[in-house]
């Protein structure tokens, strides 16, 4: 054997009995987990399985209450995450560290110059660094653009270039396809292979399971804190996996049924909307949702689908425009207004506008609602029903918390969406709006909340289902939207849409027609030109 190959066989990092204990729930409980030089190691499990604990154990964030780490063979203590970063171990968050204002090349050095001198940083060198990086591994990066026009793809790639700039031998990516386009997602895998191939070690945590099928070398898959299995992906399919994580079989599509419409309960006309730095990116939207309707909105992220939603929602003002809401004009609502004509809502930013973090889960559960009867009486607040609600609701929606009183933050990113979804779905509504409910959950959770939009549906309330996931739209959707450049650009049939024909409708909003042969001219209802 070559010492490449022996190296190559050997873990680059051992994480042996990692226990990691918090108040009510064993986070991590004697975990198991070796990755090897040049592997693509995914780490699987349900919402609460404890994968971010142990990352944050490895990155020096949490420490463990047993176990210990090795590092190519030797043991090491990580103090703190600069500890980490100078050891070769790097995190890419799912929510960027990076600085908007700042080029891609200063982002990459900011943290980490190069000196020169006792106070001066060679930028020049650090520079060119960042640019012999950046053409090693093939970044579409222009190093002196400015990160806060660059998309969301892009901003990701910087990260990847800020840990490669620090030497990261082993980097961690926490869900870092759930904010990406298909496109995206296929680019950042080609990029992870290249990396491996050149020595690194990657652990890529994600819920969506053909994509640990298709980028991972191997499979651990975790729950409740305990290592459940091991595989690699030419060994399992998505349904084993399901099953592994959640403990049971989980129904991966969703079985929508048939949808009975009734009145009319969402009419927008000519909503203009514009974003936070005035730009009219919604020039007029009009949409019609009807009781008992799913209507899906597919779009590439940051084609006026947001600002299309907080507007109605009442969360943003718009520039010109109508809503209706069952025959009642309610254009210009505000958020509490409208949640009181019977409009439920989950943002797609849950910690700007649907949870206050430092609050414990019962008040978040009561967020919409707190200073109605049964939850307040008169000017006092009737704890006893507060919690009983709480209650009701945590086993319901299977919110995994020690109990209804810990601070939100605590919970897994799951489980605070969870919160969200119980709080808006957990009571009569005229119209549902739906702004990545699923983002971040687990199979089994998207599972349910899927059946509970379903039911929610067939009770007669009206639907509007905003996700980038488009299998998602296209499951679940009685009819889709599809939103480009802000313009509702084409309308179709749920059942019948195909997904390359709206791919291609959300990549260039119909342009390109003529290159659409798979369904017949009669079923795409130009709304718009
Ligand atoms: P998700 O897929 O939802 O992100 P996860 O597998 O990453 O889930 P963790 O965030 O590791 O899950 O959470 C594991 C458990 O540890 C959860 O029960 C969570 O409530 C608990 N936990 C995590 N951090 C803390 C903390 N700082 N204080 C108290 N409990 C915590």
């Amino acid at each position: 054997m070559t010492e490449d190959a022996v190296i190559g066989s050997l873990p680059a990092l051992e994480m042996r009995g990692i226990t990691k204990r918090y108040p009510g729930v064993v986070a991590n409980d004697h975990i198991d987990l070796d990755v090897r030089r040049g592997e693509i190691h995914a780490l699987l499990g349900e919402n609460g399985a404890g994968k971010t604990t142990l990352m944050n154990v490895l990155y020096g964030l949490a420490r463990p209450d047993e176990g210990t780490i090795l590092l190519d063979g030797q043991e090491i203590r990580i103090a703190g995450p600069s500890d980490a970063i100078a050891r070769g171990i790097s995190m890419v968050h799912q929510h960027f560290m990076v600085v908007p204002v700042l080029s891609v090349a200063e982002n990459v050095i900011l943290g980490a110059e190069t000196m020169s001198g006792p106070v001066f940083v060679d930028r020049r060198k650090a520079a060119a660094r960042v640019v012999a990086l950046a053409q090693r591994f093939g970044f579409d990066l222009d190093p002196e653009a400015r990160v806060g026009s660059l998309s969301v793809g892009q901003q990701q790639r910087v990260e990847i270039l800020k840990a490669l700039y620090r030497d990261a031998r082993i980097l961690v990516l926490d869900e870092p396809t759930a904010v990406l386009t298909p496109q995206e997602t296929g680019e950042i895998f080609t990029l992870l292979r290249r990396l491996a191939a050149d020595g690194r070690s990657i652990v890529f945590i994600s819920h969506k399971l053909y994509e640990v099928l298709e980028v991972a070398d191997r499979i651990t898959v975790i729950r409740r804190g305990r290592v459940i299995g091991e595989r690699r992906p030419g060994e399992t399919t998505e349904e084993e996996l399901a099953e592994l994580m959640v403990g049971r079989a989980v129904e991966l599509t969703a079985d929508r049924g048939v949808s009975r419409v009734g009145e009319t309960v969402l009419r927008v006309e000519g909503l203009r909307v514009a974003d936070d730095r005035r730009h009219e990116v919604v020039p007029g939207a009009d949409l019609e949702i009807k009781a008992g309707e799913i209507l899906g909105i597919a779009g590439v992220a940051g084609n006026g689908q947001d600002e299309l939603v907080q507007a109605l929602i009442g969360l943003r003002r718009s520039l010109g425009g109508k809503v209706t809401l069952a025959g009642r004009d309610v254009t210009g609502f505000s958020p509490r207004r409208m949640n009181e004509a019977g409009v439920g809502y989950v943002p797609g930013d849950r910690h700007k506008f649907g949870l206050i973090l430092s609050f414990p889960v019962y008040d978040n559960l009561i967020l919409t609602s707190y200073y109605r009867p049964p939850f307040a009486r008169g000017p006092l607040r009737n704890d006893a029903a507060i919690l009983e609600s709480a209650a009701t609701q945590i086993e319901r929606f299977d919110i995994r918390t020690p109990s209804a009183q810990v601070t939100t933050s605590t919970l897994s990113g799951g489980n605070q969406q969870k919160v969200v979804v119980a709080r808006e779905f957990d009571r009569e509504l005229k119209l549902l709006v739906l702004d990545q409910p699923t983002r971040g959950l687990d199979v089994g959770s998207i599972e349910f909340i899927h059946r509970q939009i379903i039911a929610k549906r067939d009770a007669g309330t009206a639907v509007l289902l905003v996700s980038a996931e488009l299998d998602e739209v296209l499951e679940m959707s009685d009819r889709i939207a599809v939103m480009y450049r802000g313009r509702i650009v084409a309308q179709l049939d749920g059942r019948t849409a195909d997904k390359a024909e709206v791919g291609l409708l959300m990549a260039t909003g119909g342009r390109d027609t003529a290159t659409i042969t798979a369904t017949p001219a009669a079923t795409i209802e130009e709304t718009r030109a």
